[in-house]
C-alpha cells in the first residue's frame, strides 16, 4: 500500500500517518518526492484494511499495491538506485556503462592471470569467473570451488580488479563474500529463497540473474526478497529466457531493459553470452543493449575459447572482446551525448 500525501501536508501529518501504520502492526517507509511525500507500507501478508488511516489529515490518496514487490518498484522509490563499489565504480548512472568480462569458470591460475592482465590493460574494472558452477549435467565441470576463490583473490590482489562470482548455496555465502565484490545469483537459483534471504544480510552488491523462465514479476519479487532483508544493492541481469526457439541457446529479451527501467529503480545489465549462446551474436546484441538503456553488460571472454571447460561456444577471445569493448564505450558515449538529447523532444 502507498499513502500519497497532499502537497500541503505538514511534518506532523506525516508523523501521524507513520504512527498509525505502526499501530496497525506494519512498517512505514517514507518516500520523499519533489512534489509530495508518499509513505509506503510493508510487512502485510495480504489486503490491508485502511480504515484507521481514513480519519487522518493530509492524505491525498491511498493506493493498494497488488504486485508481489514494493521496495524495488519505482512507486516506492522514484529515483534510480546507483550502486557504488569502493567509490570507484558506479552502476546505474547514465554517465557510466559498466563492462564486466571474464571466463565462464575459473579453470586454473594461468587462465585467470592472463585474463586479468589483458582485461586490465583494456580498461576493464570488473572481472567475472565462476568458482562454484551450476551445471545442467552432474558430469560437467563443477568448478574449482574453494581453490577457484583463492585464484580470484590472487587476481584481485595482482590487478586491483573487482570480482563478480556466483554463490550457489546459503552455506557458501560467508566464504564467497570474502573474495567477491559482487555476489552473483545464477538463473537457476533466482527462486532459491533461502539464498536470497541470506544475501539480503550481506553488505555487498548482488547481481541477480533472471530465471530461465521467470516473468518480470517473479524476477522483481526475487529482488524484493534481498531488499526486504536490508540489502538494497541489487543489480538485475537479463540473460535470456527459454522459449520455443532453439536456434539460439536462449531468447534475448532486450525489451525487458526499458521495461524494468520504467517499473523499477534498480540498475539492470545485460548478459549477451548466455542470452544467445553463440559467440558471433554476442557483439550485435551487446551493442543493442546500450541503446535499449542497459546500465552495462557482462560478457564471457576466454584466452582460448575452444578449450574452455564451460561455455566456450559463447565466449569471445581477447581480440574480439577488445574490439567490442572499444565499440561499446564509443557507442555509449555517442548515445548518452547525442541521442539522449533528442529523446526529450521526441513525441510518443
Ligand atoms: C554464468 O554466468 O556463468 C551462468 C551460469 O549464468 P546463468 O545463471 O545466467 O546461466
Ligand atoms: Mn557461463
Amino acid at each position: 500500500m502507498l499513502v500519497v500525501m497532499h502537497q500541503w501536508a505538514t511534518e506532523e501529518d506525516i508523523e501521524e500517518v507513520k504512527k498509525t501504520i505502526e499501530e496497525m502492526g506494519l512498517k512505514p517507509v517514507v518516500i520523499p518526492g519533489a512534489e509530495r511525500t508518499a509513505i509506503g507500507v510493508i510487512g502485510n501478508q495480504g489486503w490491508i484494511d485502511d480504515t484507521p488511516l481514513m480519519r487522518l489529515k493530509g492524505i491525498m490518496e491511498i493506493i493498494h499495491v497488488t504486485k508481489p514487490y514494493k521496495l524495488v518498484s519505482r512507486d516506492f522509490h522514484p529515483e534510480d538506485t546507483i550502486i557504488s563499489i569502493d567509490n570507484t565504480i558506479k552502476i546505474g548512472i547514465a554517465d557510466e556503462f559498466v563492462i564486466i568480462a571474464g571466463p565462464c569458470a575459473v579453470e586454473n591460475y594461468e587462465q585467470m592471470m592472463r585474463a586479468g592482465e589483458i582485461l586490465t590493460s583494456l580498461g576493464v574494472k570488473i572481472i567475472r569467473g565462476g568458482a562454484f558452477k551450476p551445471r545442467t549435467s552432474p558430469h560437467s565441470f563443477q568448478g574449482l570451488k574453494e581453490e577457484g576463490l583463492r585464484i580470484l583473490a590472487e587476481v584481485k590482489r595482482q590487478f586491483g580488479l573487482k570480482v563478480v562470482t556466483e554463490v550457489m548455496s546459503p552455506e557458501h555465502v560467508e566464504k564467497v563474500q570474502e573474495v567477491a565484490d559482487i555476489l552473483q545469483i545464477g538463473a537457476r537459483n533466482m527462486q532459491n529463497f533461502d539464498l536470497l534471504k541470506e544475501l539480503g544480510k550481506v553488505q555487498k552488491p548482488v547481481l541477480l540473474k533472471r530465471g530461465l523462465s521467470a516473468t518480470v514479476d517473479e524476477w522483481l519479487a526475487s529482488a524484493e526478497y534481498i531488499v526486504v532483508e536490508g540489502n538494497e544493492r541489487v543489480i538485475l541481469c537479463e540473460r535470456g529466457i527459454r522459449t520455443f526457439e532453439r536456434a539460439t541457446r536462449n531468447t534475448a529479451d532486450l525489451s525487458v531493459i526499458p521495461l524494468i527501467k520504467k517499473i523499477s529503480h534498480l540498475p539492470v545489465i545485460f548478459d549477451p553470452s548466455h542470452a544467445t549462446g553463440k559467440r558471433d551474436l554476442v557483439r550485435p546484441m551487446a551493442l543493442a543493449s546500450v541503446v535499449a538503456g542497459a546500465d552495462g553488460v557482462m560478457i564471457e571472454v576466454h584466452p582460448e575459447p575452444d578449450k574452455a571447460l564451460s561455455d566456450g561456444q559463447q565466449s569471445l577471445n581477447f581480440e574480439a572482446f577488445s574490439r567490442l569493448y572499444r565499440d561499446l564505450t564509443k557507442l555509449h558515449r555517442f548515445y548518452k551525448n547525442e541521442l539522449k538529447l533528442s529523446e526529450s523532444s521526441t513525441l510518443v
